[in-house]
């Protein structure tokens, strides 16, 4: 059993009593269960307060983004080795919004990806299409290019320590969610891509569903064989909301 994960990207929100808040409520109503572990991936400058609260909850901590490179003369940047030493194991790569805002091609993204497996984080990667994708009907094809840029680079293995984050880009922040059916097929064309390079890694690995995710929709798509639970946004800003995606997860196992 894979287990689920329910991880909340909280992206430029908040402040410093406004994550302590946030971080304590989600604490407090954490569900107990052995399946479903819960995230929280807060701004950088709010990670280091946010793992003191978090010492000794079973939540688990995350960053939204890192350097591709180690160290060095890269002005502004976060290096993973910054984020594991201030009690990282998760960190996002290719959210669809670093993809298009900040022009993050599939090699730079497998290059984040590959990076924080070198320090020793969980990377998550984010794929997905937008809504012309769709209706031109290349869903796969770029799920497909997404996916091969870190298979290239990685190697199927790396998906041993590594979560799948599907995002179709015209659910995000819209309250459009994709249905649990359109979720599931694409669910199963990611593991089905994986199946036929190395079968047990395909099994073992997570993939989560992220778009417009709520407590109400929750159970219907993480009750389908494929979705191993989700990467939160908006709900993932109130802790009752994130809470009630939680107790849908675990609800189902
Ligand atoms: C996200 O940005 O990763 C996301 C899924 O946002 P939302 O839940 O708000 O659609």
């Amino acid at each position: 059993m894979r287990g689920y994960l329910v991880a909340g990207n909280w992206k430029m929100n908040g402040s410093n009593a406004a994550s302590a808040e946030l971080v304590d409520g989600i604490i407090a109503g954490a569900p107990e269960s052995e399946l479903v572990e819960l995230l929280v991936c807060p701004p950088f400058p709010y990670l280091s307060a946010v793992a003191e609260r978090l010492r000794g909850s079973g939540v688990r901590l995350g960053a939204q983004n890192l350097s591709q490179h180690d160290s060095g003369a890269y002005t502004g940047e976060i290096a993973g080795s910054m984020l594991r030493d201030v009690g990282c194991e998760y960190v996002i790569v290719g959210h669809s919004e670093r993809r298009a805002l900040m022009r993050e091609s599939s090699r730079i993204v497998a290059q984040k990806f590959q990076a924080a497996l070198d320090c020793g984080l969980i990377p998550i990667l984010c794929v997905g299409e937008t809504l012309e994708q769709r209706e031109a009907a290349d869903t796969e094809g770029v799920i497909d290019e997404q996916l091969n840029a870190v298979l290239d680079l990685s190697g199927v293995e790396a998906f041993s320590n590594a979560v799948i984050a599907y995002e179709p880009v015209w659910a995000i922040g819209t309250g459009m969610t994709a249905t649990p059916g359109q979720a599931q097929d694409v669910h199963r064309h990611i593991r089905a891509s994986l199946e036929v390079i190395d079968a047990s890694v395909a099994e073992g690995v997570k993939i989560l569903y992220g778009g417009s995710v709520k407590g109400e929709n929750a159970a219907g798509l993480f009750s389908n064989p494929d979705i191993d639970g989700g990467l939160i946004g908006g709900a993932s800003l109130k802790s009752d909301d994130f809470l009630a995606i939680a107790e849908a997860a675990v609800a189902i196992c």
